[in-house]
């Protein structure tokens, strides 16, 4: 599998704009009394402080986070295509966690999202989305949308995004948290029939793991389209990629993988 490794990082504020700041806010107000220079140099400091506990210092701390994550677990892995590894810089994946994780939202591993789901390890969702070839003509279908990370990502990448989520409340969760997103359509219901409405699709995008290959799915990929899904039993399941040649499917395993089961409505494993 893959190398585990994790980088704590230090939230500081920026040293360099701020004192480039205080340079010139002190040259333009040489020509005033010693009192309005105090106060401005007060209201000065004062301005430097807030803003560097006002959010600004927490987004520049997570901005940083990314790009390390970008770099140490995503790039420094193999994954090559520029917009993918951009489509990873800039989404917010701390957003996407419950508050209480988020310290823990650009670490090297997945984690949970409530109702026993997770969302997927950095490196996964990167390496998933390089394998479709995403590009701007493509409409694609998710299965599995828990906290909607994927479906941004992809959405900065195709033109249109379908995701199905069988968990209500993480259906609705994602539905708010999407909600600026012009390009992505979330249903709640059972992922394995697919979108029949919207189908063909360019390509699909399975994140929870059946133990065979999803007929309807099969059906609903466009000729020429890929899939990446996770299949088999539990334990033993490889990420693979699919592709529509001629209405028959290549396949090719890429790596093993330990994804959420995909469910039906009563909960049994499909
Ligand atoms: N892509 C997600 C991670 C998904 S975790 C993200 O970026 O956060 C897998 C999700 O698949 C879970 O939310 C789970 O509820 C959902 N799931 C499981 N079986 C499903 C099914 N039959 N149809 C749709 N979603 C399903």
């Amino acid at each position: 599998m893959h190398n585990f490794y994790f980088t704590p990082f230090l939230l500081c504020c920026n040293k360099s704009t701020s004192t480039g700041g205080a340079r010139s806010s002190a040259r333009d107000t040489d020509v005033s009394s010693p009192l309005v220079k105090t106060s401005s140099r007060l209201l000065f400091i004062a301005i430097c402080v807030f803003s560097c506990n006002a959010g600004d210092g927490s987004e520049t701390q997570y901005r940083t986070l990314r790009e390390r994550m970008v770099s140490e677990q995503i790039a420094a892995r193999g994954v090559t295509d520029e917009r993918v590894l951009k489509a990873m810089q800039t989404v917010e994946r701390h957003l996407f966690v419950p508050p209480n994780l988020r310290h823990k939202a650009y670490n090297d591993s997945p984690l949970p999202i409530g109702e026993g789901q997770t969302i997927s390890q950095p490196y996964i969702v990167a390496l998933m989305t390089e394998a479709l070839k995403p590009d701007r003509s493509m409409n694609v279908l998710e299965i599995g949308t828990g906290s909607g990370y994927q479906a941004a990502v992809l959405s900065l990448l195709c033109n249109h995004v379908y995701t199905v989520e069988i968990i209500e409340t993480l259906g609705r969760r994602a539905q708010t948290m999407l909600s600026s997103y012009r390009n992505i359509s979330i249903r709640i219901g059972d992922g394995y029939n697919g979108w029949k409405e919207h189908a063909p699709f360019d390509a699909i995008i399975v994140t929870c793991a059946p133990t065979h290959l999803p007929a309807p799915l099969v059906e609903q990929l466009k000729e020429g389209g890929t899939m990446i899904i996770p299949f088999g039993e539990r334990g033993t399941q490889e990420l693979v990629l699919l592709t529509k040649k001629g209405g028959s499917i290549v396949e090719e395993g890429l790596i093993p993988v330990r994804f959420v089961p995909m469910v039906d409505s009563g909960g049994v494993t499909y």
